[in-house]
């Protein structure tokens, strides 16, 4: 049995301005100890189907579909049930640890609580775990500043603390949604290391959620691009990096910087996603994409198996890279 499985998942937000579709049919599964990364520009709905999988929507939000865990369904699932599972069963770690920490309480607080609460140790069993993952994720001095408020830590260890916190309930699996975005190169590199040691060491499953192709690599064994709320391709990493086949995946990887070639030239996808209240008629990429044809204007491309492991979204096969 497979650790989540998400079958035809679709998110709308109800808004002013009328009905925002920002995930449509989405299925993916992830066994034990996988790791999948989603990849997308803002707006892709990467993030909102991660919320919606956990009962994370904002009010005006709506999922429809299915989320199952271990077998169990959790898509809409009462508050009780929501609870226990994002405890224990599934953690979530956020772009802005400085959003997600509670300003006014010290660290031992914050995550000690978690463990009264939701496991029911005693609070000094609760500190002394706490502080074992500190040091897990390389706080330096961890008994120590167990005892700091969120701004005396920089921001690179705001997310260490972010991700012990999440740890502490040993969840089976971990979603990461943009983690090192607010962060420098060098501890956005250390933190995706750590993330590997800390998934080898309790074997743990990975959803990263992330824009920056430069991550992915290294981190996940599979990936999945999306865009509009839509699957454009998905396969193994190493296959979609060397022979991506779908125009906006060769697009996204165009656009890293790379520094073992020396070009004068930043490429980028032109324009812009669409807009969600009324996306473009036919394939959501066309407006941007070098391959469009007639057909691109007018039928949505169905998402089709290419082998066991890969499946592209697209009318066209583009036969070289752009
Ligand atoms: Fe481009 Fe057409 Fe493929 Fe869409 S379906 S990605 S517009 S070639």
């Amino acid at each position: 049995m497979n650790l989540l499985d998400v079958s035809d998942l679709s998110v709308e937000f109800s808004t002013s301005d009328g009905v925002i579709k920002a995930v449509n049919h989405l299925n993916l599964s992830i066994g034990h100890g996988d790791t999948l990364a989603i990849v997308g520009e803002s707006g892709s709905g990467k993030s909102q189907s991660a919320f919606a999988m956990l009962g994370l929507l904002d009010e005006n939000g709506h999922a429809s579909g299915s989320v199952k865990f271990k077998g169990v369904e959790i898509l809409n699932a009462p508050d009780a049930t929501l609870n226990k599972i994002r405890a224990e069963g599934i953690s979530m770690v956020f772009q802005d640890p400085m959003s997600s920490l509670n300003p006014y309480m010290k660290i031992a607080d914050q995550m000690s609580e978690i463990l009264t609460y939701h496991q029911g140790m005693s609070k000094g069993d609760a500190l002394r775990e706490c502080v074992r993952m500190l040091d897990a994720v390389k706080i330096p001095d961890a008994s120590n500043r167990i005892g700091y408020y969120p701004h005396e830590f920089s921001g690179g260890m705001r997310q260490r603390v972010m991700i012990a916190m999440s740890l502490l309930c040993k969840p089976d699996l971990l979603i990461a949604d943009e983690p090192t975005t607010a962060l420098d190169v060098t501890v956005q590199a250390q933190i995706m290391s750590l993330f590997g040691e800390l998934r080898r060491e309790f074997n743990m499953a990975l959803l990263l959620i992330t824009h920056d192709l430069g991550i992915v690599a290294g981190s996940c064994e599979k990936m999945m691009v999306m865009y509009a709320g839509g699957v454009m391709e998905q396969g193994p990493v190493t296959e979609l990096y060397e022979k991506p086949r779908h125009p906006y995946t060769i697009g996204l990887l165009n656009s890293i910087v790379r520094i073992d070639q020396a070009n004068e030239t930043l490429h980028t996808i032109p324009g812009s996603p669409p807009n969600m209240l009324s996306p473009p008629q036919g394939c959501p990429f066309h407006e941007r994409c070098a391959f469009a044809i007639d057909a691109c204007r007018q039928q949505l491309p169905p998402l089709i198996a290419e082998s066991d492991s890969r499946s592209r979204a697209c009318h066209v096969n583009p036969a070289e890279p752009i």
